[in-house]
């Protein structure tokens, strides 16, 4: 069964081919390397022993999309090609409206001619704000993001759930949470492009060395230690969920439309000194940091409840936040050899 993955060879995308092929699916990629590099192709390669079918173009070149879908007996497709970076977003909203909304209806509509069922949506829990109560469900309203990226999410979901109904289609909306951590390989991971805006990149560099000193942003939040708590999932164990959830949407026999909403985390939230803390544990490394002011749009506390995950999914993460921080560092050493 080919499942198309667009954005296939980026941060979370590319674990997720991983664990696909690894399932037993043949795996087609379409990513313009926008964000995103083609030795990871190679490398998906090493770790599999498979080398997945590779498109290199930009979705919204929807003839090319087409081809792809002649060419191949697509029954599926996991989404993950957006434009992700929230301040870049805040700059340029008609590039990234047009860039991920575009590239989801053009899908979409290949969907929608050809009969095909079974899509699923790289979402975020950015779409619930600042939540009144913890841990979030996802029965927790939603509230329109403040950044143009979060609301591509949020549109992203609401296109999917109008098409799923009008057409009778499958569609599982994935949440994520904070997603960090390479692969145990060391041989897939998240590109350091440019200046880190995720605070796990940012440890691993000035760790490194690459950076000074981290900034924390606010440390007079009310929590526990001052700083803002967050749910920091395994990114091999987030993808391990792409494919239950895509299991799950082959195995539904109805004629009806399915739409599966699921928040993926660990169910714990932990601070940013907590992460530096145990990053320094883990890897026996320090890590400098001096506290700065708070960072706009930043909310104070979000971790998931992932019952409904577990229950429907039978998925739940495994990997503890000191193995996830130990994979990053083992990343970080690859990329240096690689450069050296
Ligand atoms: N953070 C920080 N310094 C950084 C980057 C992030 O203190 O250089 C904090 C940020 O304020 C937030 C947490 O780390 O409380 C997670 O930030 P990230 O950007 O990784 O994810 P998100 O804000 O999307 O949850």
């Amino acid at each position: 069964m080919a499942i198309l993955v667009t954005g296939g060879l980026g941060y979370i995308g590319s674990h997720t081919v991983v664990e696909l092929i690894n399932n037993g699916f043949e795996v087609i990629i379409v990513d313009d390397l926008s964000n995103s590099e083609k030795f990871i192709l190679y490398n998906i390669e090493e770790i599999t022993g498979k080398r997945p079918i590779f498109y290199p173009f930009d979705l919204r070149r929807k003839e090319l999309l087409t081809q792809v879908f002649d060419a191949h007996q697509i029954e599926g497709c996991i989404n993950f090609a957006a434009s992700k970076a929230v301040g870049e977003s805040q700059l340029k909203p008609v590039d990234y409206y047009e860039n991920n909304l575009f590239s989801l209806i053009n899908i979409l509509q290949e969907f929608k001619e050809r009969g095909i069922s079974n899509f699923i949506f790289s979402s975020s829990c950015t779409v619930y704000g600042q939540a009144e109560t913890m841990p979030i469900d996802e029965n927790t309203p939603l509230k329109m993001p403040e950044s143009v990226y979060g609301k591509t999410k949020q549109m992203g979901e609401e296109i999917l759930i109008d098409f799923a109904k009008a057409y009778h289609r499958k569609i599982s909306l994935l949440r994520y949470f904070n997603p960090i951590g390479a692969h145990s390989s060391a041989l897939i991971g998240e590109l350091p492009i440019g200046v880190p805006n995720n605070l796990v990149p940012y440890v691993m560099q000035t760790a490194a060395g690459i950076r000074e000193k981290l900034s924390i942003w606010g440390d007079d939040y009310p929590t526990e230690d001052g700083t803002a708590v967050r749910d920091y999932i395994y990114v091999v164990d987030l993808a391990k969920a792409h494919v239950k959830a895509l299991q799950k949407l082959i195995n539904d026999n109805s004629d009806e439309a399915l739409i599966d909403i699921f928040n993926l985390g660990t169910g714990n939230g932990s601070s940013v000194l907590e992460v530096v803390k145990a990053f320094e544990i883990a890897n026996k490394v320090e890590v400098p940091y001096q506290i700065c002011e708070r960072r706009e749009g930043d909310i104070t506390v979000a971790y998931a409840n992932v019952d409904k995950a577990e229950k429907e999914l039978n998925w739940k993460s495994e990997t503890s936040l000191e193995e996830a921080l130990r994979t990053v560092w083992q990343w970080q050493k690859y990329l240096e050899s690689k450069n050296s």
